[in-house]
């Protein structure tokens, strides 16, 4: 690995420990030539399946694209940043533990929507209107119904917090 700052060919590797739950390798690097200091990180790259689109047009899987519909969604509500970013993971080990060479955009809209709806109910709507292009109002309305029979991330915690154990 060449040094980033002075482009020499020689590093050696001074520290190295597993990061992120054992999903990656954290490499403390020093320059022989300059001694800089810098890290590295080393994953395992898993090979996605393609996505089919609705037109039946094939695209390759693109996590950018998965995540920043999912924050688009979220635009402006209270939802902490490391809740969405395990809902992202979750969604991309549910699409790589498939083991399928292609999948339906649909599919992975679907798993969208079930961490959306424990999320932010508010961010759940944004999407599904956007993502089902709803035709109608009464499909709309559906998903609104569905809504209704789930308590909100808010009611639950509100609900939690008024379990007996709560008082001290
Ligand atoms: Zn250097």
């Amino acid at each position: 690995m060449h040094c980033p700052f002075c482009g020499a060919d020689d590093t050696k590797v001074i520290d190295s420990r597993l990061a992120s739950e054992g999903a990656s390798v954290r490499r403390r690097r020093e320059c022989q030539a300059c001694a800089e200091r810098f890290t590295t990180f080393e994953t395992a790259e898993l090979v996605m399946p393609r996505i089919i689109k609705s037109d039946d047009r094939r695209e390759p899987f693109d996590e950018e694209k998965l995540s920043s519909g999912i924050w688009r969604a979220l635009e402006k509500r209270p939802v902490q940043t490391e809740d969405v970013e395990a809902a992202v993971n979750r969604i991309l080990k549910r699409i790589r533990s498939l083991g399928e060479r292609e999948i339906a955009a649909n599919n992975v809209g679907g798993w969208v929507m079930d961490e959306l709806r424990d999320l932010d109910q508010v961010a759940y709507v944004r999407f599904a209107s956007v993502y089902r292009s709803f035709q109608d109002v009464s499909a709309f309305q559906e998903e609104i119904d569905k809504l209704k029979n789930i308590p909100s991330p808010e009611l639950k915690k509100r609900q939690q917090s008024l379990l007996p154990d709560d008082e001290s």
